[in-house]
C-alpha cells in the first residue's frame, strides 16, 4: 500500500539529495520512503494525507529513555525545586517500587509512556533497564521493554543497590556474570552510569567489555554530575554514544571530535534538576556529532517530549533550530547506529511527523504547544 502526503509547506528530509523542499509531496510505500519532490509531480498512490501546508519532518529518534519503572518521585522534584540539590540518590526509591511491582503494572507503564512519546512524534525510542538491579528484575525489565522497542539497553550498572553497599565489586561481578546472561537475550546495548557515587572507570570498563563479549554494543552515562573518565572511556571502547556530557574538559571534547562516538545531550535532566546545561555550541564547533534525547525517567527528567528538549537546546544550549532538529532525529539515529531512521531519503523507514505549523522552526519558536498533527510509524498513521 502506498500513501501520498500532499500539500507539504516545508519538507525537511536530512537527506543530501533533497535537503529542505518547499511546496512538496512525499510518497511512502511498503513502510519505506519511495518518492520526494515538488507538489503536483508525485506519482499516484493508494491513499493520501493532506498536510494542509504544514511542515513534515522525520520522526524523532529518542536515543535515551528509562521507561521501565513503578511509582513516581513527584515529592522529590518538589523538594529539589525548594532548594535541595540532585545527587542521584533517589534512584533507590524507584528500585524498591519496581521490584515490588507486577509484570502487568510495569508493562502498563512502558506501554503508556511509549504511546505518550509516539503522540509527540517519537517513532524510535531506546529503553533502558536499571531499576530492577537483581537478576530476575533486570531480565524482566528488558523483556518488557523489548515488547515495545528493538532498541533496548541493559543498565544493570545504574547504581550499586543498597544490599551491596560497601561491596561494589561484588555487584559488578554479578552485572558482568549471571545478570548479563539473563539480560542479554532481550538487549541490543549495554550501558553504565560512570560517575562519582556510581561506577568508576575500571568498573565501567569491566561492565562494557563483559557486555561486548555477550554481543551487546556499548554506550555510557558520562560526565553528568561532574568531571570524570566517562567520555574518554566511551571513546576508548568505541561506544556509540556518551550521554549527558555536561562537565567536559578540553581533552574530552578533543577525544569526542576525533571519534565516531556521538555526544548525546539530555537537557530535560538539567531543566528538571535546575543544573547548568551542557555546552552544545562548544561540541558542535569542535566537530562533534551531537544527539538530543529526553532521558525520560521518574527522577531527574520525567518528560517524554522531544519537542521540549529541542526547544531547550535552542534556547539554553545555543543550538540553531536546524541543528537541534537534526540532533533530535538524524543525531539520535547515529547514536543508535541506525541509518534507516532520522531522515527521509529514498528507502528510509516511513517514520514521518506532520506538523501543525508552516515550518519546523516553530518547534523551538512555539515551545510547549502541541504542534504534532499526524505521526506515521512504518508508514501507518498512528
Ligand atoms: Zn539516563
Amino acid at each position: 500500500m502506498s500513501l501520498l502526503i500532499d500539500n507539504i509547506g516545508e519538507l525537511v528530509t536530512h537527506d543530501p539529495e533533497f535537503g529542505v523542499l518547499l511546496d512538496a509531496a512525499l510518497v511512502l510505500d511498503d513502510g519505506r520512503v519511495a518518492w520526494a519532490g515538488p507538489r503536483g509531480l508525485a506519482p499516484a498512490a493508494d491513499s493520501s494525507v493532506d498536510a494542509a501546508g504544514g511542515a513534515v519532518i522525520p520522526g524523532f529518534v529518542d536515543s535515551h529513555a528509562h521507561l521501565v519503572f513503578a511509582g513516581d518521585r513527584a515529592a522529590e522534584f518538589a523538594a529539589r525545586m525548594a532548594g535541595e540539590p540532585y545527587t542521584g540518590g533517589g534512584i533507590g526509591t524507584t528500585v524498591a517500587a519496581t521490584r515490588a511491582a507486577s509484570d502487568d503494572e510495569l508493562r502498563a507503564t512502558v506501554v503508556r509512556l511509549r504511546h505518550e512519546a509516539l503522540r509527540q512524534g517519537t517513532t524510535t525510542i531506546e529503553i533502558k533497564s536499571g531499576y530492577g538491579l537483581t537478576v530476575p528484575d533486570e531480565a524482566r525489565s528488558l523483556r518488557l521493554a523489548f515488547e515495545v522497542s528493538p532498541e533496548t539497553t541493559y543498565l544493570g550498572a545504574h547504581v550499586v543497590p543498597a544490599e551491596y553497599a560497601g561491596r561494589a565489586d561484588d555487584y559488578v561481578a554479578l552485572v558482568c556474570g549471571a545478570m548479563l546472561d539473563e539480560a542479554a537475550p532481550y538487549a541490543r546495548w549495554v550501558d553504565v552510569f560512570c560517575e562519582r557515587g556510581a561506577f568508576d572507570a575500571d568498573q565501567s570498563r569491566a561492565v562494557l567489555q563483559a557486555g561486548a563479549r555477550a554481543g551487546l554494543l556499548p554506550r555510557i552515562h558520562a560526565n553528568q554530575l561532574g568531571p570524570g573518565p566517562g567520555v574518554r572511556l566511551a571513546v576508548e571502547l568505541g561506544a556509540a554514544s556518551a550521554d549527558h556530557c555536561t562537565h567536559l574538559s578540553t581533552e574530552d571534547v578533543d577525544a569526542l571530535a576525533g571519534s565516531s562516538t556521538v555526544a548525546t545531550l539530555l537537557p530535560g535532566a538539567e531543566f528538571s534538576t535546575r543544573s547548568p546545561y551542557p555546552d552544545a555550541r562548544r561540541l558542535l564547533d569542535a566537530g562533534v556529532t551531537v544527539a538530543l534525547a529526553t532521558d525520560c525517567n521518574p527522577g531527574s527528567s520525567y518528560t517524554s517530549s522531544m519537542p521540549l528538549c529541542l526547544a531547550l537546546a535552542v534556547r539554553e544550549m545555543r543550538m540553531t533550530p536546524a541543528e537541534a532538529l537534526w540532533s533530535a532525529t538524524a543525531g539520535g539515529a547515529r547514536a543508535l547506529r541506525r541509518d534507516d531512521v532520522g531522515h527521509l531519503g529514498i528507502g528510509a523507514r516511513a517514520d514521518v511527523v506532520v506538523l501543525d505549523a508552516p515550518s519546523a522552526l516553530h518547534l523551538a519558536y512555539r515551545p510547549g504547544v502541541p504542534l504534532v498533527r499526524h505521526v506515521l510509524h512504518n508508514g501507518v498513521l498512528t
